[in-house]
């Protein structure tokens, strides 16, 4: 959008006819633009424009005499110390702004909702900090003539926010600390008469599951801060209450719980581009571990997946069917380790986890039945002697094992075949997941390089599971989805060798500022 509701407010016959022609020309452009793009928007959503005034930013909203900087207007242009007393506006809390995209995407509103009203005072405005700095922040451009504006342009600040940040020490300097920043907003005169006004930056994530999210530079948090919120609540599995706890006690920071919410939520958003890029380096694994655990979510019980490979992981919450697998696997021509659940059979290229197998074998030793420890031993002691060669085999120099071994696998499949309707329901189960499964079970006796567990999977689990445990699952699938997309991000950079914050950091920022993340970062050599 080139022209805030404050420009086209000023615009009017007596400005255009002013112009000259190469400025008519630029502006008609922008207005022409701007007038496709509402339009686009009106067409997608029609409900756009019931939103609230007070949801207005403040670079939006026309203000009366333009020309004559209001009272408030020679506040906001005094010295840093004495801006303890900032008109509300100028210091919406994050709370509102990040609100503002749910209210552009719901329909008409009933008279009030429940809790706190737009508008209304959030935790984030009761502190007011000495700033380390002031930045100020002077339109460029002329939104009405397109005229660059010079550095000495008449300007007054329009509005200002405050932001905290962490910065994360030097290796010799070592710690952390919190910058405060005071953001001044400029609204500059050009010589052609028009204001224009500075606007912080402003990103938009449209994501299915997420919805549309707006990031945005106008948020009391930094993108360093945030990222500590993602890890002590990630990382450190510690609940919004508990970070709000902490960073009240050991940073002396008062921030609300719905802060802490909505920036977990625009981190995610955040990230939710990188999914397709950790998407495609799934498909481009040579070898992949798959996995799944239950995973409740709202009243529904839904699977956490993983999928992981030497340099990338990524989880998804989903059903335990095949839709989630054919939405990540296609192209996927690599090795899959995986359990012996139906949804993975129609794959091929399968290797089985042996360790699920063999304890199996054991359940049916530590039976009550003859017949079924007789069966449970001979599992085992075949695959004993197998998992011996295999750890030979790679030491030493290539063997075909699948020959060398010939007659101790004929000798199991016919023991199989004897009990596919064995009396013993376990002893059956286990006779038919063998015999049925076969190929993908001892194909890794062709090629002893590859992993007779699913261990890599199971170990990229555990740390969420515990973490289901605390959190008891997640309450709606945009939680879930904040909660997969953060945990692929971190672990993939971790995997890579990389510690995961100041890469998620830059993320926000770009993110906030309109622009595109940099990709995740390469695996450091050597891994
Ligand atoms: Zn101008």
């Amino acid at each position: 959008m080139h022209l805030s509701d404050h420009s086209l407010s000023q615009l009017d016959e007596a400005y255009v006819q002013s112009l000259d022609e190469g400025s008519l020309r630029g502006l008609l452009l922008r207005a022409l633009e701007d007038l496709k793009e509402a339009r686009e928007r009106l067409g997608q959503n029609p409900t756009n424009s019931s939103r609230p005034p007070s949801s207005q930013a403040p670079w939006d909203r026309p203000s009366a005499g333009q020309d004559e900087p209001s009272d408030d207007d020679a506040d906001e242009a005094s010295p840093p110390d004495q801006d303890a007393d900032q008109p509300d506006e100028a210091n919406t809390p994050p709370e509102d702004a990040s609100t503002r995209s749910e209210q552009t995407t719901k329909p008409e509103q009933p008279k009030r909702q429940p809790g706190k009203q737009p508008g209304a005072p959030g935790f984030g405005r009761t502190q007011v900090f000495a700033a380390h700095e002031t930045l100020i922040h002077r339109p460029e451009m002329c939104a009405g003539c397109g005229k660059a504006l010079p550095a000495d342009a008449p300007s007054v600040a329009y509005a200002g926010f405050q932001a905290i940040d962490l910065v994360w020490g030097e290796a010799d300097h070592p710690g952390l600390h919190l910058h405060i920043t005071d953001h001044r907003l400029h609204d500059s005169l050009c010589a052609c008469g028009h204001h224009t006004r500075a606007r912080p930056g402003e990103g938009l994530v449209e994501d299915a599951r997420l919805g549309s999210v707006v990031l945005s530079e106008w948020r009391l948090v930094g993108p360093g801060l945030a990222t500590l919120i993602v890890a002590l609540h990630r990382r450190f599995r510690m609940s919004h209450r508990r970070i709000r706890a902490f960073l009240h006690d050991w940073l002396g920071l008062s921030l609300s719980t719905g802060t802490i919410q909505g920036t977990l939520r625009e981190a995610a958003a955040a990230s939710a581009p990188l999914e397709a890029e950790l998407i495609e380096a799934v498909v481009a694994s040579d070898l992949l571990h798959a996995d799944e655990t239950s995973w409740p979510q709202g009243g529904e019980l839904l699977w956490l997946w993983v999928f992981t490979s030497a340099t990338v992981t990524l989880f998804a919450v989903a059903k335990r069917g095949r839709e989630i697998l054919d939405r990540i696997l296609p192209g996927f021509t690599g090795w899959l380790m995986s359990d012996g659940w139906q949804a993975y059979r129609h794959l091929p290229h399968r290797l089985r986890c042996w360790a699920h197998l063999t304890r199996k074998a054991q359940g049916l030793i530590d039976s009550d039945d003859r017949e079924a420890q007789a069966f449970g031993h001979q599992v085992q002691d075949t695959f004993d002697t197998l998992i011996g060669a295999i750890h030979a085999a790679r030491d030493g120099p290539t063997r075909d094992l699948t020959t060398i071994h010939a007659a101790l696998l004929a000798e199991l499949r016919a023991a199989c075949v004897r009990r596919l309707g064995h009396r013993h329901a376990k002893t059956k189960a286990l006779a038919v997941e063998l015999w049925n499964d076969w190929e993908a079970i001892f194909r890794v006796l062709e090629n002893p390089q590859w992993p007779i567990t699913n261990n890599d999977a199971e170990r990229a689990l555990r740390h969420w599971v515990i973490a289901r445990r605390i959190m008891m699952g997640t309450r709606t699938e945009a939680g879930s989805r904040t909660f997969t997309l953060l945990a692929s991000v971190i672990e993939t950079c971790r995997q890579r060798g990389h510690v995961p914050w100041p890469y998620l950091a830059s993320v926000i920022a770009e993110r906030r500022a309109g622009r595109a993340a940099a990709p995740l970062p390469a695996p450091m050599p050597g891994l």
